[in-house]
């Protein structure tokens, strides 16, 4: 319990994925910034977050899938992503993040079990 409540902080983070890196200017400690992860894979900044999730589920789907079949899990994928991370943050916000439709997030939601926002 304890260590999941902690507040990483460090000089320095850098996204494992792109490089990207957070750092104060008089190299103070820095907290996490709270759109990024760190753990035992890694430290990954929102962008690559996102891109992870993406590639998660292509690499989920057959290798033969069809372009337009793949497009379509990446970007179902991206809208399950923004849903958990901002689950209180209404349809038309994320499908607006997204570029997506209302309909097409209150979908992934559905397939999440989240509940809808107030
Ligand atoms: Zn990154």
């Amino acid at each position: 319990m304890s260590s999941a409540t902690k507040i990483h902080t460090s000089k320095k983070w850098t996204c494992d994925h792109c490089g990207v890196s957070v750092s104060q200017m008089g190299g103070e400690k820095v907290e996490l910034p709270n759109t990024w992860v760190s753990s035992t894979e890694g430290t990954y900044c929102l962008i690559c977050r996102r891109e992870r999730a993406a590639q998660a589920a292509l690499q989920a789907a057959p290798e033969d899938s069809p372009l337009e079949m793949r497009a379509k899990l990446r970007r179902a994928a991206l809208i399950e992503f923004e849903v958990s991370r901002r689950p209180d943050h209404g349809d038309g916000m994320i499908a607006k993040a997204c570029r997506s439709s209302v309909s097409a997030v209150a979908a992934a939601r559905q397939r999440l079990k989240l509940p809808a926002p107030n």
